[in-house]
């Protein structure tokens, strides 16, 4: 429902200042409330919910060792294992000649079980993405989306089986949480990614692709001279993950320690890990002030982002109910101390949604609110909202998008309109809902 007429800070004559305000009420979306009306969160799953198997990947390598031996085999198996997994992507017993052929059956079943199953696999762009949909042990569905740029690959991934956070403009919100994803569970996720690039799957970008890589920056694009060699030195591009956005399906921080332990293994060295860069590995958060603080602890140089979408609370307490509970600026003032804390720009997403969200003055006053904590520490990512199914929110208009750019430019504040992939297979942001159908 339109024409709502002039909010508090709607005072303005100019025909672009008095465009209607949009209510997500009134939008044929209605947001599930709790017991006490409040709307509905999730923060943890269901204590019935059971776990996936133990895997390698869950551990760290000492406790592998460790693992090995109380199963009875020798305790340096536990690193040729390791080899295999992170370093030649494979659990195939039959790859793994090093290994006793009478126990290399027993022991790959033990320390490496199955977890990810490939139901489809989407391709667009040229090949240069792929969306993936995954089956894990209990039959929930998760997605994630691999794309291959100039000089970077990105792999988009999942933390959670759906999520609790029931943001209305988001897929994935809307059948709330299943369950949290291991560690393991969460890392397969690249490893497998991993094994498609090196069967030569994944494309190159096509030269029209890279000439809009140009003009916006693609996710983890902030990590981009850190993670990756220059352009020069790598023609055909990494030939693995170089980074990582969880951005996929979930909330990263309700699912703290088994995203943490997944942070570890990609970072720690091969073959204990994935020898990744920390640099190169988005986090991306709802705004859980708590979690925000812990991670900014872990002294990592973790690349940070806050799905703020709207600076104000009367709006924002609609577009991501956790505003409930931590208020725009309580989440602006975390980000900010990720930032003193780490030395790590931090990113703010603003997905820009017609009338919704996009009108002059809430850039005006996202960049007043950004710099009052300081300059140089934060860049906006705005993104044109994609859309979802049964929602008739649409993205801004392009001149609109512009110039919400051009006034957080105006007043300082670093700004890239975010490329978004994989539409053509909702495989974009806030498009993963990983149905079968
Ligand atoms: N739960 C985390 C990470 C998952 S979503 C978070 O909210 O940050 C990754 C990004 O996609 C978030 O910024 C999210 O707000 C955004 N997003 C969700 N739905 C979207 C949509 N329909 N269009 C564009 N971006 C969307």
């Amino acid at each position: 429902m339109q024409g709502q007429g002039a909010r508090g800070r709607l005072g303005g004559m100019s025909t672009s200042q008095s465009r209607p305000q949009v209510q997500p009420q009134a939008e044929g979306w209605k947001q599930a409330l709790d017991a006490e009306g409040r709307p509905k969160l999730q923060f943890a799953q269901s204590r019935r919910v059971s776990q996936p198997p133990k895997h390698l990947a869950d551990l760290s390598l000492d406790e592998r060792v460790e693992w090995v031996k109380e199963l009875g085999h020798q305790g340096f198996r536990a690193k040729q294992l390791s080899v295999h997994y992170f370093s030649h992507y494979t659990s195939d017993p039959a790859e793994m000649t090093d290994l006793p052929a009478d126990s290399r059956e027993e022991m790959v079943a033990e320390l490496l079980p199955p977890l990810l199953t490939e139901v489809r696999r989407l391709r667009t762009d040229d090949g240069a993405t792929i969306k993936f949909l995954w089956r894990l042990f209990d039959g929930a569905l998760v997605e994630s989306v691999l794309m291959r740029y100039r000089n970077r690959i990105t792999l988009c991934i999942s933390s959670q089986c759906g999520c609790g956070m029931n943001c209305p403009f988001c897929a994935t919100g809307q059948n709330g949480l299943t369950r949290n994803m291991s560690t393991a569970e969460i890392v397969d996720q690249i490893v497998r990614a991993n094994r498609v690039i090196a069967a030569g799957e994944l494309d190159a970008p096509s030269a029209e692709e890279i000439a809009e890589e140009k003009d916006h920056a693609g996710l983890g694009e902030e990590a981009d001279e850190a993670a990756s060699p220059p352009a020069a030195a790598s023609a055909s591009g990494p030939q693995r993950v170089s980074n990582i956005v969880f951005m996929g399906m979930g909330e990263p921080l309700a699912n703290y320690k088994r995203v943490m332990n997944a942070i570890r293994r990609m970072v720690d060295p091969a073959p204990e890990g994935l020898g990744m860069s920390a640099r190169g590995i988005t986090v991306s958060t709802v705004g859980l002030v708590p979690a925000i603080r812990k991670l900014a602890a872990e002294d990592l140089p973790l690349t940070f982002a806050l799905s703020l979408h709207a600076p104000d609370d009367e709006l924002r307490d609609e577009l991501i109910p956790v505003n409930s509970r931590w208020k725009a600026d309580e989440a602006i003032d975390a980000a900010y101390e990720y930032f003193v804390k780490t030395g790590r720009r931090v990113s703010i997403e603003y997905a820009l949604i017609k009338d919704m969200n996009d009108h002059p003055w809430r850039a005006d006053l996202l960049a007043e609110k950004l710099n009052a904590r300081g300059r140089g520490w934060v860049h906006v990512n705005p993104i044109p909202l994609n859309p979802t199914p049964g929602s008739i929110w649409t993205s801004s208009e392009p001149e609109v998008m512009a110039e919400f750019l051009r006034r957080l430019e105006a007043k300082g504040v670093p700004t890239t309109l975010r490329d978004t992939r994989g539409k053509e297979i909702d495989g974009a942001c806030g498009q993963l809902a990983a149905a079968e159908d």
